[in-house]
């Protein structure tokens, strides 16, 4: 029998076990149950395959998403595993065909529909007694429970299994669970004496940011701009918005659609698979899209309107960076939103309902208001301990310095106080500022704290409010007026001198400047090979084409960053690249090999897989945010006089490299070919490239006496192609 380890590493090529999954795989291995609680992009499909594989007989798995199960299929064939999965929207030939290889024994896994487990009043579980078994899993377990989010009946069936099937072991799975939802589903299920395994929720390879709600569009085009090759999802509010911007995105060059539930079906599923597969970008979505988004490698996800709660924000964002690649959230926020949604949240006659959905929304207001580490407030929201100083986020990427606020907020208290505790911020700040409107009354005005405030902005005043009302100098009413009420701290700034000191922020840390940051990724201290890692991408696509499969299928991100990091040159190397198991190895291995050793032979490059350190983890720099904030600092330096030697000297990087970073200017016209190289060899260049069906550098190279470089090629192409 194989260890676990040594499947892992054979059939899917990664050298360890993640957070729990060790412990799950080894509990099911004993035939005992589990139940595992993980984030998306946890790795729980690990937690119940690598069992699968050791254990005899046939791993049954339930899956709530037909789509899903095809992708899941999938991977593990090109793995070289022998799997399957039977739904309704099979034929019945197909079906039967599936279950012959079922009773045959040749299958590891089968995936299967809860909907087929309830109809015929079981009759598939019964056939099933005739199988050897070798473990349930059963995907997706909220969906067994009435508390969880996602209630589906024919789940309910799943409870008979342990009674009929007393010696095989049931694995349970879920992303999203609360204890209450926790406790329930291990009662549904049945489950006997399980081992409860929970992961952290910190999703540490998401960087979150909260920005101003302020030239949306601007800013999502500036970001898209900066990160070329990344593809993401934006979320609207509205059918029509998401359009609106889509539209946008499209007269900008930016290759995007738009996804709602107003779409037929077949449309919705057209969008969803040109995504899945590269074709797509950018998906401008409404909430409607998700459920059942497998893509790994998700870069971004935005939020150009405010989500409803902290659990939509926090599904939504974790959507991204599922192989583990550094990701980014993006929210763009403004009270307008939380007003808007407001009203939305009442429901007439269920206050209890209302009440609920408000202080849910007013959560994730304040997630977006408060001065504190985002991701300590997320992991807080679900229960978990956090320290803050993530290092991640708007907040603590951001400069703070102290500010003295006790005499304005000596302002604004008096001006609460003054008008007997009846208005909400809008009016208080209105007052101060010494407005003119209507709700402004002839009596306020001749209070002697009218206009007081009238040398700050709104926005001073709105922050100022939110600060006080954080830390506790000032209060709310819990309604939907929110007014602002003095409570004992309030009373001692007003009347008893009490200080109040702040932190203000000096620069705010912004998605769109990118700079480049420290992590622990075992790329780290290499440069990768921007075009090689576009080559292999683009290889990626083909196979993916010809398998009929979306591209991460066959490799993640992460796989291609490491190869074109570590450029492996024989099978034997390709064997510490993770992703790489040995049926991935022969399958892939020829294919991918010659592309790595062309471009090793034109750079001049060998082997760095020596320099790879064994064990890699999740937490990856982008290859994206690496090249934006390494691209832009080698373009500074150029600009400021210095030659491609002394830049290469300077940063401690290959000649070559920087070499690639200059040549992406000249595709964007920021720096001439004339700054480069000699125009007339540029002219040479490009006439053979015009007069080759498929301008390749090689063939160019041949073509062309000595004397000129590749680098000298590389520009003229780069040249040629910004002006064809
Ligand atoms: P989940 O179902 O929890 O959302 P998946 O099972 O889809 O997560 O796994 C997420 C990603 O992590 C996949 O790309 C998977 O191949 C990768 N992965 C899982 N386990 C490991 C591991 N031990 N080492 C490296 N990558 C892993
Ligand atoms: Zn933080």
């Amino acid at each position: 029998m194989k260890t676990p380890l040594q499947v892992l590493q054979q059939y899917f090529g990664y050298d360890s076990f993640r957070l729990e999954q060790s412990n799950a795989v080894e509990n099911v291995i004993a035939k005992k149950d589990t139940f595992v609680l993980m984030p998306t992009g946890g790795g729980k499909s690990i937690c119940y395959q690598v069992p699968a594989l050791v254990l005899n007989g046939t791993a049954i798995v339930i899956s709530p998403l037909i789509a899903l199960m095809k992708d899941q299929v999938d991977a593990l064939r090109i793995n070289g595993i022998s799997a399957s999965y039977i739904n309704s929207s099979m034929s019945s030939f197909e079906q039967n065909d599936t279950l012959n290889q079922l009773k045959n024994g040749k299958l590891k896994l089968l995936y299967v529909a809860p909907e087929k487990l309830s109809s015929e009043n079981g009759a598939f579980l019964e056939m099933l007694k005739e199988v050897n078994i070798s473990l349930f899993a059963v995907d997706e377990a909220h969906c067994v429970s009435h508390w969880g989010h996602d209630f589906r009946p024919d789940y309910l069936f799943l409870n008979g299994i342990k009674n009929q099937f007393p010696d095989v072991p049931v694995i349970a799975l879920t992303a999203s669970a609360d204890e209450i939802t926790r406790k329930d589903i291990c009662k549904q299920l049945n489950l006997q004496n399980p081992l409860v395994l929970i992961s952290s929720f910190d999703r540490a390879n998401i960087k979150y940011f909260v920005q101003p709600k302020q030239s949306v569009l601007e800013n999502i085009i500036q970001y898209l701009n900066e990160h070329p090759t990344d593809s993401g999802i934006i979320y609207c509010l509205s059918r029509k918005g998401t359009e609106e911007m889509s539209n946008k995105l499209r007269e900008n060059g930016i290759n995007s659609a738009f996804y709602h539930a107003g779409l037929l079906s077949a449309e919705r599923a057209k969008v969803q698979e040109d995504f899945l597969k590269d074709k797509i970008r950018v998906i401008v979505a409404t909430i409607a899209f998700g459920m059942g988004i497998d893509k790994s490698n998700v870069r971004f996800v935005m939020h150009a309107d405010l989500p409803k709660n902290i659990e939509s924000y926090y599904q939504e964002t974790g959507r991204a960076g599922r192989d583990g690649l550094t990701s980014e959230a993006i929210l763009f926020y403004s009270y307008a939103d939380v007003i808007k949604l407001k009203k939305f949240a009442m429901i007439e006659g269920n206050e209890e309902q209302s009440d609920l959905m408000l202080q849910k929304l007013q959560q994730m207001s304040d997630f977006a208001e408060m001065q504190k580490c985002r991701r300590q407030y997320l992991m807080e929201y679900f229960g978990e301990k956090h320290g803050g100083n993530c290092n991640s986020c708007d907040y603590c990427l951001s400069e703070f310095e102290a500010w003295d606020a006790t005499t304005d907020s000596q302002k604004l208290l008096s001006a609460i106080f003054r008008l007997k505790e009846r208005y909400g911020k809008n009016l208080i700040i209105d007052f101060l500022r010494g407005s003119k409107g209507v709700k402004i009354t002839d009596y306020m005005r001749s209070l002697p704290t009218y206009g007081i405030g009238i040398n700050h902005g709104k926005n001073y005043w709105q922050n100022l409010i939110r600060q006080l009302l954080n830390n506790g100098f000032l209060s709310e009413s819990n309604d939907e007026f929110s007014v602002l009420k003095l409570n004992e701290e309030s009373k001692l700034v007003l009347f008893k001198g009490k200080k109040v000191e702040f932190k203000k922020v000096k620069e705010h840390a912004k998605a769109v400047v990118v700079e480049e940051m420290e992590n622990d990724y075992s790329t780290h201290d290499f440069d990768s090979n921007q075009d090689l890692f576009a080559e292999l991408r683009t290889l990626r696509r083909e196979i993916a084409e010809r398998e009929n499969v979306p591209p991460y299928v066959i490799f993640s991100d992460a796989t291609l960053l490491e190869l074109s990091t570590f450029i492996p040159n024989s099978k034997e190397e390709l064997n510490h690249i993770s992703g790489f198991g040995a049926f991935k190895i022969e399958k892939y291995g020829d294919l991918f090999l010659p592309t790595i050793v062309e471009f090793c032979k034109i750079h001049n490059l060998s082997s760095k897989i020596t320099f790879k350190k064994p064990k890699k983890n999740m937490v990856a720099k982008s290859t994206n945010k690496y090249e934006a904030g390494t691209f832009t600092t080698t373009f500074q330096m150029f600009k400021a006089g210095n030659s491609i030697e002394e830049i290469a000297e300077n940063r401690n990087l290959a000649i070559n490299t920087i070499q690639n970073h200059l040549v992406n200017f000249v595709t964007v016209g920021t720096i001439k070919p004339s700054e480069l190289m000699d125009m007339s060899k540029a002219e040479t260049i490009i006439e053979i490239a015009k007069n080759q069906k498929l301008p390749s550098l090689k063939a160019i190279k041949e073509e062309l006496c000595d004397g000129f470089s590749y680098f000298e090629i590389n520009v003229a192409i780069a040249y040629y192609k910004s002006y064809q």
